[in-house]
């Protein structure tokens, strides 16, 4: 296994530019996701580590080495697709061999790579069957396995679990974070998926418009977005975002809606400066209240009230935005009721609003 580092990496299509100047290093044995929307770049950028793209400009590094100038080949990197193009004529142990053969390994060498893959992804009682005769969870696992004997250095992942259904993928998002606790193998893992991205990775790069946002332990993105995009991506259901001006006094921040409600928090150091800023608050961090709380609560309508079972999902109507919030005590409200949301001044997030 190796890190895989990126240098000023830049990538045009035509006059089009998809990766701007990206930088980072993905150490030995680590796993990253890569999370963005559907057009941000994330495949291109997998693809340049591969060596099946070439970028525009820039370096990538695979256990300290530039493999600019290497194929994919010689860069022994292993990636796994959302389609798991096995072949269709060959049962499992074939397809997981098949590259080895390909290189010249030995009968021997291989029934024993296969084998012990296979133990590894609970596939021995599944090594005679044709891929036809596999549920598509399994076919992911196949394809893992093919990938997995190889012994490669990193692992590369373009969104493997988006064409199973929902149940699959969190029972095989389970299973790829349990392949890592025993083949620690350098991780990449794109996907558009925030939960995805959190639940798996270690680390988690936000990339939009080919621009790394913020590179950050799960919980430090939830806690300690860097800004309004990853605010309102890193979260479900997402943060919400009211316009406010902000005027900070010694260690106080006073925050106005455009209602003319007020809430008070603590001065932070990272927040935007004083006149018009984005207060970000998220569904669970606001709690409905019996009374109004000065400084410290708004008043909203609720508009749709959506039961999950453990919570309710209220959309409401506060200082002239919708906004949503997760209410964990089922307290009993009614469409068009007015109520009080508390609001945690120590949860409160603000961004520049331009
Ligand atoms: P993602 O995987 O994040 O959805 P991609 O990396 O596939 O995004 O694509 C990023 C952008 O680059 C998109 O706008 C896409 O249309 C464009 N793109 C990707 N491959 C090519 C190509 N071979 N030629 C031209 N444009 C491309
Ligand atoms: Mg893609």
């Amino acid at each position: 296994m190796a890190s895989v580092e990126l240098v000023n990496l830049s990538k045009s299509f035509g006059s089009v530019e998809v990766l701007k100047n990206l930088t980072l290093k993905i150490e030995e044995g680590e796993f990253v996701a890569l999370v963005g929307p559907s057009g941000c770049g994330k495949s291109t950028l997998l693809r340049i580590i591969a060596g099946l793209e070439e970028e525009s400009s820039g370096d990538v590094l695979i256990g300290g080495e530039f493999v600019n100038d290497l194929t994919p080949k010689e860069r022994n990197i292993a990636m796994v697709f959302q389609s798991y193009a096995l072949y269709p004529h060959m049962n499992v142990a074939q397809n997981m061999g098949f590259n080895l053969r390909i290189s010249g390994f030995s009968k021997q060498e291989i029934k024993a790579r296969v084998q012990e893959t296979a133990e590894i992804l609970d596939l021995v009682h599944l090594l005679d069957r044709k891929p036809s005769q596999l549920s598509g969870g399994q076919r992911q696992r196949v394809a893992m396995g093919r990938a997995l004997v190889r012994n490669p250095d990193a692992f590369l992942f373009d969104e493997p679990l988006s064409n199973l259904d929902a149940k699959l993928r969190v029972q095989m998002r389970e299973e790829i974070k349990r392949l890592h606790h025993k083949v620690r193998t350098t991780k990449i893992y794109v996907t558009h998926d925030q939960i995805e991205a959190m639940t798996l990775a270690d680390r988690v790069v936000i990339l939009n418009e080919g621009v790394i946002q913020q590179v950050g332990t799960p919980t430090e993105l939830y806690q300690n977005p860097a800004n309004a995009f990853v605010a309102g991506f890193i979260g479900s259901p997402a943060m919400n975002f009211l316009p406010a001006t902000l005027k900070t006094k010694g260690e106080a921040a006073r925050i106005e809606l455009e209602d003319g409600s007020v809430l008070i928090a603590d001065r932070k150091a990272h927040q935007p400066k004083d006149g018009k800023v984005l207060l970000g608050l998220r569904p669970e961090h606001m709690s409905l209240s019996p009374n109004a709380i000065p400084d410290h609560s708004v008043r909203a309508r609720v508009d749709l009230i959506e039961p999950t079972g453990a919570q309710n999902h209220l959309r409401v109507r506060v200082a002239g935005k919708s906004a949503t919030v997760v209410d964990n005590t089922l307290t009993p409200v009614e469409l068009g009721q007015l109520v009080n949301l508390q609001i945690d001044p120590a949860k409160i997030h603000m961004f520049s609003n331009h």
